[in-house]
């Protein structure tokens, strides 16, 4: 931690509850670690049921108040916010870095593309329409608002510590919604940075608080609260489904952003160079743990060896290394159980039949570095193929024809993203329409945008998160009859 990051005000340990900055109430605190190095970074407050009781209180007295002011103030706001995050790029960057251990310049990218969302919602604010319908009588108007939901409980993973934040938190300030975040107790850090600017944008105290500790009894408290409305959460599809199921009991609204399960199509008549840059995107951002990353190539026959090839070579020049070094491209993985998982998942392959192309082991540096690895002839049966990896390998499975491409592609309970590359118009729009998948890339392998709505359908989740449709998660639609007498 430079000295710049400690003198910029940013680097906060405490929750926030009602604007203030508070310990846990027992004093108790957690360690934040580099996942590079295992070096100690912070001890942050470490919260439960009581502090989330506080902040949702707050949350609901601020929501009185924040719902009423003219959108336009609740836009200038989120732009004050947004040019905030800009200003301090480097600095949130850093702390990205720091905590989550992507390479610099990813987490610097992270820190833009989050942003984004609350440069998005600060305009959408000022177009949160209602409508007029036709009445069915003469002496009644009616007509239909779009309302606030109320307190949202935001409960986010560590992989975009910035990003899965803002663009939920974007769209619910925007309507008039407050917050209450949990992030990830990996990376909190970027979290209570991001909040201490939101207070210096002029959102009032109590419309956003971060609380963070014991994620279970955090999670219950803001699950069982009838002031909480929303629940709105991304990270793994098990942890979802108890929200889902523990969201019954007050009947809030749930959006879910959970696993996916990717295939990437390979096509005979694909551009082989856009074929191997779209999939080393896919798959490598973020050391491959993005719930978007590519977790399965299927290449048809006819292009197979070329591409395996290819994209081996690309492969091999990405340079791994800690994320603050000079032109390093993949960071470590977030903790030992990510590589120990990555570790079985490969070696399953391996013993039934797969071959390692590339990589294939822990990498020269230690610590959670993996190294950039390509596995061929993997099958369908094959955990690689079955479940996400969430780490920085790339699973060649074969295919004859379009059909069995398909239906590989669909045979799983997720549909979060997918990519295809082909040269071939007709097909480009068949597989595309044919793949249950809420998100498509055409010859492209980064397709995430704040103007795009982003989610899945199937197992991956519920919702969209994103663009002009974002909105609605956060707004009810009330309808008023009035009888003119
Ligand atoms: P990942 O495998 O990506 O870490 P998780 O679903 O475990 O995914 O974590 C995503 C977020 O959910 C994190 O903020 C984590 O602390 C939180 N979380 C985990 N278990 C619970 C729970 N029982 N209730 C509420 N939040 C939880």
């Amino acid at each position: 931690i430079t000295d710049k990051l400690r003198s910029s005000g940013l680097l906060r340990t405490q929750g926030l509850i009602g604007g203030k900055w508070t310990d846990a109430y027992d004093g108790k605190t957690l360690e934040v670690h580099n996942p590079a190095t295992g070096e100690v970074l912070a001890d942050v407050s470490c919260m439960g049921q009581k502090e989330t009781n506080d902040a949702i209180s707050s949350a609901y007295d601020t929501f009185i108040s924040w719902s009423k002011v003219t959108a336009a103030e609740r836009s200038k706001c989120l732009r004050k916010w947004y040019d905030l995050l800009m200003a301090h790029k480097e600095e949130l960057g850093q702390l990205i870095t720091l905590e989550q251990g992507k390479p610099l310049k990813e987490a610097i990218g992270e820190v833009s593309y989050g942003a984004s969302f609350v440069e998005f919602f600060a305009e959408e604010a000022k177009r949160v329409y209602g409508d007029i319908i036709p009445a069915t009588l003469p002496d009644r108007r009616l007509f239909v608002l779009r309302q606030p939901v109320g307190v949202v409980g935001a409960i986010t993973p560590w992989n975009f510590p910035l990003a899965m934040i803002t663009r939920k938190v974007g769209p619910a300030l925007a309507c008039g919604c407050t917050v209450v975040i949990k992030p990830s107790e990996l990376t909190p850090l970027t979290a209570l940075a991001a909040a201490e600017l939101s207070l210096q944008a002029g959102i009032p105290p109590g419309a956003v608080n971060v609380i963070m500790g014991n994620a279970p009894a955090i999670g219950d408290a803001l699950l069982a609260s009838p002031q909480v409305r929303k629940i709105t959460f991304t990270g793994s599809t098990a942890v979802g489904k108890k929200l889902m199921a523990g969201a019954a009991a007050t009947v809030k609204k749930v959006s879910l952003e959970l696993g996916g399960n990717a295939p990437c199509i390979i096509f005979n008549d694909a551009d082989l160079d856009v074929a191997v840059k779209g999939t080393l995107a896919a798959k490598f951002r973020n050391s491959g743990q993005t719930c978007v990353c590519a977790n399965r190539v299927l290449v048809q026959e006819g292009i197979y060896e070329k591409f395996a090839n290819a994209l081996s070579k690309a492969v091999q020049n990405l340079k791994v290394g800690e994320g603050f070094t000079e032109g390093a491209i993949q960071g470590p993985l977030i903790n030992k159980a990510a590589l120990e998982k990555v570790e079985t998942f490969v070696q399953e392959a391996v013993s039934k039949g797969a071959k390692v192309l590339l990589g294939g082991k822990r990498h020269s540096l230690g610590m959670t570095f993996y190294e950039p690895t390509v596995i061929g002839d993997v099958k369908s049966d094959m955990l690689l193929s079955r479940e996400e990896v969430f780490g920085p390998v790339a699973p060649l499975l074969r295919f004859k024809t379009e059909e069995e491409a398909i239906h590989m592609a669909n045979d799983t309970n997720a549909g979060l993203a997918a990519y295809i590359f082909t040269t071939n118009v007709q097909r480009t729009w068949r597989v595309s329409e044919a793949l249950e998948y809420g998100l498509v890339g055409v010859n492209e392998g980064l397709i995430s945008t704040e103007v795009a709505p982003f989610g899945g359908v199937k197992q991956s989740g519920l919702g969209r998160e994103g663009s002009k449709y974002g909105m609605d998660e956060y707004l009810e639609f009330s309808s008023y009859e009035i009888c003119m007498l």
